[in-house]
């Protein structure tokens, strides 16, 4: 995803091999300048032709279904191609709870003719959504018709988990009947409390609670200035680049995988403000960057989508982070580009050490001088979100193998070559008169010669690719994962784009951090998960896999090795076991769970993240089944051992008592649900702000449970 497809990756790693080894040797020590410069020749026409053919297996496969996709508005009317687009769609919607457009998309499936024996999919969608508007009357009504439709289908396999779906929206019938939902309005309430934000002088974003340091073993880091609570903003950065991962489509409802691999991140969000996309606006050169706006479209055109329009199977075949690098060095400018490049070739010529470089002022920064000469600050000290900042994020050049760079350096080197070739150079260096470029320049001819601007523009996107390893920044949203069953809404965070974020990149890594990252659109939040105490460093963890790092920390057994091994198979066995959920086979899916559970007690410690994981799958499937108080005896395991890996006020543990929330609130544990709730709420809202979609639906959850009529409480 982030680095070049297999295909491009393979021949690059051929070509490296068949080098002769001093020319390898001498590339290994190269910098970057001399880099981009000896690669001159090597994107061979034949393979640059191979790429841009789009003849290879990864990405431009991958490429056509992306540029088929925006699909509905191109396929023949009436065909079932665009029936399934329109319901793909509306999966999507729903999921997003967009009801009404869903709704809008499932009558336009209908309209088109949308496969008779699918049609109870649709019809199941229709009813949660009708159902989720509060339109009781019309939710039961297809209720019926549903009913009759799956008595006939017997034959199909997967109408095991339409009846059980069914059955669960007739229970959420009965209980909206009973309880009706609280209104609308009732939502203002809570939106209350205020933040208090005062910002730093010198560090654009950021809060004065923080202070800029530099030392030789941490770099430049941030470190608190005065006493932190837990949920205190930190940091507030707009994206100064950003660009949307195409992604998987989204996981959707069980036993669909055949039709519903439609919608991708491309599809649902705007590819200049990653803002949802409800109605979107197509670029008009290529299908694929959709805006929420004319607006968006328009700027996107004029900062930086001119270029790469006609790049986009070239880009998508390269990876995001050539993508971003791309965008980055459009966003800036040529004028800024090129003054920063020359800036670090006039200084040392030590590439190992490139924060040590173009400093504005030239003495090495020490405590007393503040922030002044800190690499990537202007000369008055400060620190912005500036294309200078981002510019001096290390590299960690030394760190990056030979035959890596080589890639990366071939991988800019076709895209500036795809430049020139179409005619795009003048628009890459701002120059907006054609003339100035048609005639003087001798690099008119598609020869193997870059122009001395396309060099400079190649090395800084060079530098950016490697800065991207190690300061590449997610942006996620929260997506609702596994089989779409409606009862217990299990969200993760997903990656939506990798961006750079020259502020927050000045927090260091750890993996137990003491702040956690919110996102809205393209911008960053950052809020303390802890108290961090005066002079305490501020540390931010970039992954977003939970196993991370305490894989290895709390297994029973002895060889790494082979507890890696075994690990993989573990992992695998659960893999087969939720596959089988998705075609309805819970009671199958809970004895390979439990046998897996087995297996890991033999090398595992109880406490391992994995059990924890194994826990919340088991409570996943009795949740499919209206098995309540199974599946919070099982959440309850797992909240445990997440609490103990992840700390009782962290993010995980707080999505772990969402769900405990929501299974206690099915289940009528009235008393217990609100003392979940309330927990869930305390830990989110600090993680994700009072305002967010989170609190709301735990707020609407209380706000029902306080409703129910006294004889379902007695139940309890
Ligand atoms: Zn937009
Ligand atoms: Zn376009
Ligand atoms: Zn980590």
């Amino acid at each position: 995803m982030a680095l070049p497809v297999a295909e491009w990756q393979g021949r690059t790693s051929r070509l490296w091999a068949a080098l002769d080894p001093a020319l390898r040797e001498r590339l290994a020590a190269a910098s970057l300048q001399d880099a981009v410069r000896s690669h001159e020749g090597f994107p061979k026409e034949e393979i640059l032709q191979v790429l841009l053919r789009g003849s290879c297996e990864g990405s431009p496969e991958a490429a056509a279904v992306l540029w088929s996709l925006q699909a509905a508005s191109h396929e023949a009317p009436g065909s079932p191609e665009v029936s399934v687009c329109f319901a793909n769609r509306s999966a999507a919607l729903l999921h997003l709870g967009h009801f009404e457009v869903c709704l809008e998309d499932i009558a336009r499936a209908e309209s088109h003719g949308y496969p008779d024996r699918l049609l109870p999919k649709i019809l199941l969608r229709k009813a949660e959504c009708l159902l989720c508007l509060g339109r009781l009357q019309d939710a039961q009504d297809i209720l019926r018709v549903l009913e009759s439709k799956i008595a006939l289908e017997r034959v199909m396999t997967t109408h095991l988990t339409r009846l059980k779906k069914l059955s669960q929206l007739k229970v959420k019938l009965c209980e909206k009947e009973r309880c009706p939902e609280p209104a609308r309005e009732a939502r203002g309430g809570i939106q209350g409390k205020s933040e208090i934000w005062e910002e730093n002088n010198n560090i654009s974003g950021a809060s004065s609670s923080l202070s800029l340091s530099f030392d030789a073993e941490r770099g430049r880091h941030l470190v608190a200035s005065q006493d932190i609570v837990p949920g205190q903003s930190l940091l507030k950065e707009e994206a100064f680049v950003s660009v949307l991962c195409p992604g998987e489509s989204l996981p959707l409802q069980g036993g669909e995988a055949a039709w519903d691999t439609g919608a991708t991140n491309a599809d649902l969000y705007c590819h200049r403000c990653l803002r949802q996309l409800l109605a979107s606006v197509p670029c008009q050169g290529c299908s694929y960057a959709k805006y929420c706006s004319q607006d968006c479209a328009d700027v996107a055109w004029q900062q930086y989508h001119r270029t790469e329009c006609s790049l986009g199977a070239l880009l998508l075949t390269l990876g995001v982070f050539c993508h971003v690098a791309l965008r980055t060095v459009l966003l800036a400018g040529f004028a800024e580009v090129s003054r920063l490049v020359g800036c670090s070739h006039s200084g040392d010529k030590d590439l190992q050490n490139p924060e040590a470089r173009c400093k504005p002022l030239s003495e090495a920064p020490d405590a007393g001088a503040g922030t002044r000469g800190i690499p990537g600050c202007d000369s008055n000290g400060r620190y912005q979100s500036s294309y200078q900042a981002l510019f001096h994020l290390l590299s960690h050049t030394e760190q990056h193998s030979a035959e890596h760079k080589f890639l990366c350096t071939l991988s800019v080197v076709a895209i500036c070559k795809q430049l020139q070739a179409a005619g795009l150079e003048a628009a890459v260096l701002n120059q907006e008169s054609r003339q100035q470029w048609s005639e003087p320049k001798t690099c008119e001819k598609t020869s193997d010669e870059l122009s001395p601007e396309l060099k400079t523009v190649a090395e800084a996107m060079l530098r950016h690719v490697l800065q991207l390893q190690c300061n590449a920044q997610a942006i996620t949203v929260m997506q609702e994962l596994g089989p779409g069953d409606g009862a217990v809404v299990n969200k993760k965070p997903v990656r939506l784009a990798t961006a750079f974020f020259p502020v927050l990149s000045l927090l260091n890594h750890s993996c137990c951090p003491n702040t956690s990252v919110s996102f809205s659109g393209t911008a960053a939040t950052v809020r303390a998960s802890q108290p961090v105490p005066r002079g305490q460093e501020v540390l931010h963890c970039y992954e977003e896999d939970t196993l991370c790092c305490s894989n290895e920390a709390c297994a029973t057994s002895a060889s790494r090795e082979n507890l890696s091994c075994r690990l993989q198979d573990l992992q695998q066995q659960i893999k087969k076991a939720l596959d089988l959920l998705r075609v309805g086979k819970a009671d199958q899916v809970i004895k390979m769970l439990l046998k897996c559970q087995m297996d890991a007690g033999n090398f595992l410690s109880p406490e391992h993240l994995l059990m924890g994981e194994m826990e919340d799958h088991l409570a996943q499937v009795y949740a499919t089944l209206g098995k309540w108080q199974e599946a919070a005896r099982h959440l309850k395991k797992s909240i445990e051992i997440v609490e103990m890996h992840h700390g009782p006020s962290s993010v995980e543990t707080g999505h772990e008592l969402f769900k405990l929330a929501q299974v206690l609130f099915n289940g009528f544990a009235v008393s217990e649900a609100l003392s979940t709730i309330q927990r869930a709420e305390g830990i989110l809202s600090v993680h994700f702000g009072p305002q967010s979609a989170q609190i709301q639906e735990l707020q609407e959850m209380k706000a029902c449970l306080s409703e129910l009529p006294r004889n379902i409480l007695q139940r309890t």
